[in-house]
C-alpha cells in the first residue's frame, strides 16, 4: 500500500487534478489518497474568518460565495453527471454552513481558534469531496473518507496534536478495510477531530502531517508527496540557475536543509513515517516522469560528500562578550533566557573563549534582546549577511572536506563557521552580497 499526498497545487484546477487522476490511476501498488485543500483556498478560508472577526459581515459573505463558485467551477471536471450534481449538493450544504458560522462570527466578531478550524477545515472536505467523484467518474472505485472520523487529535485548536493510537484503531478499522476491498480511500489532509467530534486542524501545511500519520498507521510501504517541484534541489535555484535533483537524502539531510529555506516540505511532518522507516518520496504532478527525491530515515553514503548546499539570505549576527562572567556557568542559559524570553529562535551559534556568536532571521525583538543582553555583556550587532549550509552524510568521512570548502569559497570574508560533532554539515557565515558568488563557486567545485 502507498499513500498518495498531492499538495494544493496538485488539486488546484481541473487541469491538476486530471493530472492527480493519471497519477492514481497508474499506481498499482494499493493507492490511499491524501489531499490538501485547492491550492490558496485555506488562505482564503482564514482571510474570510479574519473579515467576519473584523465584523465585516458583508465582506466574509462575498468571499463565503467566491470561493463556493470556485469549487463548482473546478467540480465541472466531474464527467458524470449524476456523480457531479451529488458533488453540487455537498458543495452547497458545505458553504451554506459556513455562510452561517461567518454571519454568526461577525455579529460575536469571535475568530477564537476553534472556529478558525472549523472554517479551514471546509477547504479539505470540499477537495477530497470533489477527488473522489473525479477519479469514481474515471472508473478508479475511490471511496471518501471523513478525515473527522479517523484523524483523532487533542484539542489544541490550529495546531491539534494526532492520538495516534486512537488515529491508528480509526484508520485500521475504517480505512484498511476499503484497501482490503480494493478500493481507494480519498481523505482530506490537515482536518481532523477531537474524541469529542470538535473539527480540528494539525496546523499550515499540515497535509504533509496526515499523510506520514496515515502511511505510518497502516504500514504503507511508501509515502509520495506530490508537489509542483521536482524534488530537493542541490541549491537555491533562484541564486544557482544549474541546482540538480537530489535522488535521496537521510531524514537528517532533509532537516538541515529544510531549516535553510528549502521549502519544498517540512521534515517534522514526516516523522511519523520516519519513525517507522517508511520512505517519502517528493514528486512533482506537473512532470510525473521525474523520478524525485526519496527521503529515508538514513541512507548510504557515496563517495560524493556533499548532498546540497542550502543558504538564507539577509541574516543578522549578534556578537556577545562579557568580560565579567564569560563561560562562567549559567552564563549561556542567561544569554539564550534572553532569546527564549523574546520567542526569537536563534540558527546558527560559535563560541570562543572570549564570545559567543549567532544568527538571527526574524531581528523585530532584537532591539529589546540587545538591551537585555546589555546588562550583562558588550553586545554589537551587524545585519547583511548569509548563511551558507553544506549539508551531507558523506561529510563526516571526509576528513578534508572543510578545508577543501573553504578553498573552493574563495577569497571571502568569513565571519562565522561552525562544524558540529555529527558532522553533516558545515555552516558558514559571510556577507550578503558575496553569497552568490561563493554559492556558485562551492556549487561548481562539488557538483558540476
Ligand atoms: N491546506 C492546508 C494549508 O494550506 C494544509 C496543507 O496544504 O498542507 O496549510
Ligand atoms: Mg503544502
Amino acid at each position: 500500500m502507498v499513500v498518495l499526498k498531492f499538495g494544493g497545487t496538485s488539486v488546484a484546477d481541473r487541469a491538476a487534478i486530471s493530472r492527480l487522476v493519471d497519477i492514481v490511476s497508474g499506481t498499482s501498488d494499493r493507492p490511499v489518497v491524501v489531499v490538501s485543500a485547492l491550492g490558496g483556498a485555506t488562505d482564503r478560508l482564514l482571510g474570510l474568518a479574519a473579515q467576519a472577526g473584523a465584523g465585516d459581515a458583508d465582506g466574509a459573505r462575498e468571499s463565503v460565495r467566491h470561493l463556493h463558485e470556485r469549487h463548482i467551477d473546478v467540480a465541472g471536471v466531474i464527467s458524470d453527471p449524476a456523480m457531479r450534481l451529488d458533488v453540487e449538493r455537498f458543495l452547497s450544504r458545505q458553504f451554506d454552513e459556513l455562510a452561517r458560522v461567518v454571519g454568526a462570527l461577525s455579529v460575536l466578531q469571535d475568530t477564537s481558534p476553534r472556529w478558525l478550524d472549523t472554517i479551514a477545515a471546509v477547504g479539505e472536505l470540499c477537495s477530497s469531496h470533489i477527488v473522489t467523484a473525479v477519479l469514481s467518474s474515471h472508473g478508479v472505485p475511490a471511496t471518501w473518507v471523513d478525515a473527522r472520523q479517523v484523524m483523532v487529535t487533542s484539542d489544541a485548536y490550529t495546531a491539534a496534536a494526532p492520538l495516534m493510537d486512537d488515529t491508528e484503531a480509526r484508520l485500521t478499522a475504517d480505512v484498511a478495510p476499503i484497501v482490503g476491498a480494493g478500493k481507494v480511500p480519498v481523505i482530506g489532509g490537515f482536518v481532523g477531530a477531537t474524541a469529542a467530534g470538535i473539527t480540528t486542524t494539525l496546523g499550515r501545511g499540515g497535509s504533509d502531517y496526515s499523510a506520514a500519520i496515515v502511511g505510518a498507521c497502516l504500514n504503507a510501504t511508501e509515502i509520495q508527496i506530490w508537489t509542483d517541484v521536482d524534488g530537493m534541489l542541490t541549491a537555491d535555484p533562484r541564486i544557482i540557475t544549474s541546482a540538480q535533483l537530489v535522488p535521496a537524502l537521510s531524514f537528517t539531510e532533509a532537516s538541515e536543509l529544510a531549516y535553510f529555506g528549502a521549502k519544498v516540505l517540512h521534515p517534522s511532518t514526516i516523522l511519523p513515517a520516519v519513525a517507522k522507516n517508511i520512505p517519502v518520496r517528493i514528486l512533482n504532478s506537473h512532470n510525473a516522469k521525474a523520478t524525485g527525491t526519496l527521503i529515508t530515515a538514513s541512507r548510504a553514503t557515496t563517495g560524493q560528500p556533499l548532498t546540497a548546499v542550502a543558504s538564507k539570505r539577509n541574516v543578522t549576527v549578534v556578537d556577545i562578550a562579557s568580560t565579567r562572567m564569560l563561560m562562567a556557568h549559567g552564563f549561556l542559559h542567561r544569554l539564550f533566557g534572553v532569546f527564549e524570553k523574546h520567542s526569537t529562535s536563534v540558527d546558527v551559534v560559535t563560541t570562543s573563549e572570549v564570545s559567543v556568536s549567532l544568527t538571527v532571521d526574524d531581528v523585530r525583538r532584537l532591539p529589546a534582546i540587545v538591551q537585555e543582553l546589555s546588562e550583562f555583556a558588550d553586545v554589537t550587532r551587524e545585519d547583511q549577511l548569509a548563511v551558507v549550509c553544506a549539508v551531507g552524510e558523506g561529510i563526516a568521512g571526509d576528513a578534508t572536506f572543510v578545508s577543501r570548502l573553504l578553498r573552493a569559497m574563495g577569497p571571502v570574508p568569513i565571519r562565522m563557521l561552525s562544524q558540529a560533532a555529527g558532522r553533516r554539515n558545515i555552516t558558514v557565515v559571510l556577507p550578503d552580497k558575496e553569497l552568490p558568488a561563493a554559492l556558485a563557486r562551492i556549487h561548481e567545485a562539488f557538483f558540476l
